[in-house]
């Protein structure tokens, strides 16, 4: 998830409620978009054959599940930043080789992309983990806990785990070993994505011209040669009791941009204003302003969508009226529509409040991340899946995050499914619980062979069904 995330919290109790819902969204009935597909699915992923490959998924995910978790402990101790993830690529690229898939690594700075050919003819399915850490300094108390330090933009600092990145290489890795287990009987093919940079690269500051993380991988052609036709892909959240697995049709993770103000006035003495432009005042004015372009100009009965401005900086002096003052901030939203229009009343807000009073403001927005959108009727083909893999009572409706997520940019190349797997103790309340990007994060192993457990069973369960 994205760094400049802040992630809205659904009390746990009316999560549960939500389950029902979830469900019925899940299995088609209340999808507009589901037609005969899902129950054509349902068939083949719960034919004889399908469930003696379930039988294996789960047999074979248990036998890994030590080497499994430490791995996770291994990547956790040894963080890397974004474009930066060279121990880790290299562990994740040895692995795969010798579980003898095609390997290619350097993909997008330090990606590693596996392919597995499966024994019968059949779709090419992405399952993708993200492998960057974030510059924080890990608090929680663990025998393996982070002591490492990283260049994040030029300067030191402490670097950590601390979005649950560790537990999703391991995760594929896991789930890398899984399949090519059971490679022969699979009615196709696997491609395992190991993308680095998610939260942004430690090297450079996003400007609007360069690219980094999924949108690299695309554009290096890991979505092509073979073309893959599905592509899956999870998070772990704090939110979440360990091993619940929560997922949502339709818009589920908002699009992040980050804008730019310029507002110059000119400078002159505190004591007379009126001899120059102020613009702190116009500044002032402007924030105030683009909150009403969410709160009077927008449809937030269609989709919700927040501005915020993070940081203003202008002047050095009480007694002094400074020529410029530069802000930053991030949008969110979940429409495209209403995204570009925000972008062009933004623009045309901060010019003219500025214009009011003399002052000049320039605006600048650059897109980070597109919203993740799940499509309908692939979830109402794949919830089946993970409701069998969550099991009973504990799987439910994702509410809407406005985190953000690069996994858009795979969704935007094939029909994809990104998903949350929960990583609080039992014992522990999910609203309380620190959050991703907190120094205590913390991630309960236990969820992590759910995680294993339902890429496998989605990238088989998409298989089986494409073949009915
Ligand atoms: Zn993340
Ligand atoms: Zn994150």
């Amino acid at each position: 998830m994205q760094a400049f995330a802040t992630r809205s919290r659904l009390g746990f109790k009316k999560l549960v409620l939500a389950s029902a819902m979830a469900a019925a969204l899940a299995s088609g009935s209340l999808t507009a978009h589901a037609q005969a597909t899902p129950s054509a699915a349902l068939m083949a992923t719960s034919s004889p054959q399908a469930q003696a490959l379930h039988a294996q998924i789960d047999e074979r995910a248990k036998a890994i599940e030590q080497k499994l978790i430490a791995w996770r402990r291994d990547i956790h101790e040894h963080p890397e930043l974004g474009n930066l993830e060279t121990r880790t690529s290299a562990l994740v690229a040895e692995h795969l080789h010798k579980l003898g898939l095609e390997v290619k690594t350097g993909v997008a700075v330090t990606g590693v992309v596996g392919l597995l050919k499966g024994g019968k003819p059949g779709p090419v399915v992405a399952l993708r983990a993200d492998m960057d850490a974030l510059p924080v300094k890990e608090q929680v108390d663990l025998p393996f806990a982070s002591k490492a330090k990283g260049m994040y933009l030029g300067k030191e600092v402490d670097v950590m785990h601390a979005c649950g990145h560790d537990t999703h290489t391991a995760m594929l890795m896991a789930t890398a070993e899984v399949l090519a287990g059971m490679k022969d009987q699979l009615p196709g093919s696997v491609k395992f994505i190991f993308q680095p940079a998610e939260e942004s690269p430690a090297t450079f500051e996003p400007d609007g011209e360069k690219i980094w993380g999924a949108k690299q991988m695309v554009k290096q052609g890991v979505m092509s040669n073979p073309k893959v036709d599905a592509v899956f892909g999870l998070h772990v959240s704090s939110s979440y009791p360990s091993g619940w697995i929560a997922w949502r049709p339709g818009p589920a993770m908002s699009s992040a941009d980050q804008f730019w103000i310029d507002v110059t006035g000119k400078q002159t003495h505190g004591a007379r204003p009126w001899s120059g432009v102020d613009p702190i005042v116009a500044s002032a004015q402007i924030i105030t302003g683009i909150q009403s372009i969410i709160s009077r100009q927008s449809n937030i009965a269609l989709e919700p969508a927040v501005v915020t401005v993070g940081a203003i900086n202008g002047g050095n002096r009480m007694n002094i009226i400074p020529d410029k003052v530069s802000m930053i901030g991030t949008i969110r939203t979940y429409d495209e529509g209403m995204k570009k229009d925000i972008h062009k009343r933004l623009a045309t807000t901060a010019e003219h409040i500025a214009e009011s009073s003399g002052a000049k403001a320039k605006v600048k927005v650059v897109e980070l991340y597109n919203a993740v959108v799940n499509p309908p009727d692939l979830v109402a083909r794949m919830g089946p899946t993970l409701e069998r893999v969550a099991g009973p009572g504990n799987f439910g409706l994702q509410p809407k995050s406005s985190a953000s997520e690069d996994f858009s940019f795979y969704q935007q190349e094939a029909p994809g499914m990104f998903f949350y797997l929960g990583v609080t103790p039992k014992d522990k309340d999910p609203n309380t619980a620190p959050n991703n990007h907190s120094p205590l994060f913390y991630a309960d192993e236990s969820a992590l062979i759910y995680g294993v457990r339902a890429l496998s069973n989605m990238a088989v369960d998409y298989m089986l069904a494409s073949g009915s």
